[in-house]
């Protein structure tokens, strides 16, 4: 079993000078029992080492963007290069518009593209463009969708489908809060009750489509194309939050795997190549309405600044490569099946829900479709199954919500030394 001395001596450390001891609270441990989060010195392609000089199999992929693994002699080179020509300039470069061709390319409803610098703010602008666009204050969201930290998302299901939210933060007016309307995911009667009674404030629907932030939870049959008719039938527009998804499990967006198209989408994570990225885009006619050439106003010092650009080139000309996706399925698929029969083997009350190489362990014997499903499995059990974990040389996030992310750098053996260390946790601590 590791040992985390130098972690716990750092952690103390940092409560003394970074708030909480951490700069975002998903990385504290205090929904998995408390402790310091061990503090990790490198990583190198699925492995990574902590100040500790203790070895894990990284499945956090710094909650998604690392899909390349740690340190991607790719994605390096590239930084390296557009670092000794300069990493900001504050004026357009042919970098940002190769890289918005490349990715209008891949996802065609972007039909313009602007970048800003985190998911945040780029979930954030579309709605602000939704806005603007149709001259309606609402949003319609599903329940336990994360969606960044601006005000607007930061907002809690009301009791009902015709009851508006509630501040989920300290510090975000009830005022915001009621312009945010919240439904359970995969339910369209609840979604058709909140259009029918909110009608035309509406002005968009934000959706993740393929969720990522309670787990991996798919659509159900049909539930994507029922929410487009309807926001569009209702006048309002579809934001697809792809913070997530995007270039997740194919190379394009969950838009194009499932086969339904937005208005508007949100971008980040993946496409910065492990750099602070985000972007938006969608339906021209909409996207005219951003600055300069319509009344919404977004900025931004860093947008689209050439370091970030040159990464994310870097990034996707790895993932366009063929077989990747292929790979990273096949990885999954053997991590899922070994994961289950050990499940089996220790009658565990668990259960998996994947997609590619994206997976979630929830401990409930229920196939979780919805947040109240995911909210309802066993915490303590997963603190339990992550404090195993982590002793013992496998990273994942330290929460119940979070997914397990494969990387192109993962191999065979990761899976392999992966099912023996959960073994030993079912065994031991179980
Ligand atoms: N949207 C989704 C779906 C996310 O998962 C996240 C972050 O986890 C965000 C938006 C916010 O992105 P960022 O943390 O880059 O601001």
């Amino acid at each position: 079993m590791y040992s985390h001395e130098k972690s716990q001596t750092l952690q103390t450390q940092a409560e003394d000078v970074i708030l909480g001891g951490v700069n975002s609270p998903s990385r504290s441990y205090k929904a998995v029992g408390g402790g310091a989060p061990v503090v990790m010195d490198r990583g190198e392609g699925a492995h990574f080492y902590d100040v500790d000089g203790n070895r894990y199999i990284d499945y956090l992929a710094a909650y998604g963007p690392i899909i390349t693994g740690h340190a991607h002699p790719r994605i390096h080179e590239a930084i390296a290069e557009q670092s000794s020509k300069g990493i900001l300039y504050g004026t357009p470069t042919e970098l940002e518009i190769g890289f918005a061709n490349r990715i209008r390319d891949a996802i065609p409803s972007l039909e313009r593209v602007r970048f800003v610098n985190s998911g945040t703010e780029a979930v954030m602008t579309t709605i602000r463009v939704a806005r603007a666009y149709t001259s309606r204050n609402k949003i319609l969201k599903f329940e336990g969708c994360y969606h960044g930290h601006s005000d607007l998302v930061l907002v809690a299901a009301g009791s009902g489908p015709s009851q508006l939210g509630t501040p989920d933060s300290a510090g975000v007016p009830k005022g915001v809060a009621e312009d945010v309307i919240t439904v359970p995911f995969n339910n369209l009667e609840d979604f058709k009750t909140a259009i029918s009674h909110f009608g035309d404030e509406i002005a968009a629907v934000l959706v993740e489509p393929i969720v990522g932030n309670f787990g991996i939870v798919e659509p159900m049959e049909g539930f994507l194309e029922a929410v487009n008719d309807i926001a569009h039938d209702n006048g309002s527009l579809v934001i697809y939050d792809e913070v997530i998804t995007a270039f997740r499990f194919m190379y394009g967006g969950a838009q194009n795997l499932l086969g339904v198209e937005p208005d508007l989408t949100a971008l980040g994570k993946i496409i910065g190549g492990g750099t602070p990225i985000g972007a938006y885009g969608g339906r021209k006619d909409i996207m005219e309405s951003v600055a300069p050439l319509g009344p919404a106003y977004q900025a931004g010092t860093m947008a689209g600044n050439p370091l970030s650009m040159a990464a994310g080139i870097a990034c996707l000309e790895v993932l366009e490569k063929p077989g990747v996706y292929t790979e990273l399925d096949r990885l999954g698929g053997m991590l899922e099946d070994g994961l289950i029969e050990l499940i089996n083997k220790y009658s565990i009350k668990a259960t998996i829900n994947r997609l590619v190489g994206a997976l979630t362990i929830y401990f409930t014997d229920e196939t979780v479709t919805n947040y109240t499903m995911a909210e309802a499995s066993d915490g303590e059990q997963f603190a339990k199954f992550f404090n195993g974990l982590i002793r013992r040389g496998i990273n994942i996030a330290p929460s119940k919500y979070e997914a397990w992310f494969l990387t192109t750098e993962h191999t065979e053996e990761d899976i392999k030394e992966t099912l023996s260390i959960v073994e030993e946790v079912f065994k031991n601590e179980f």
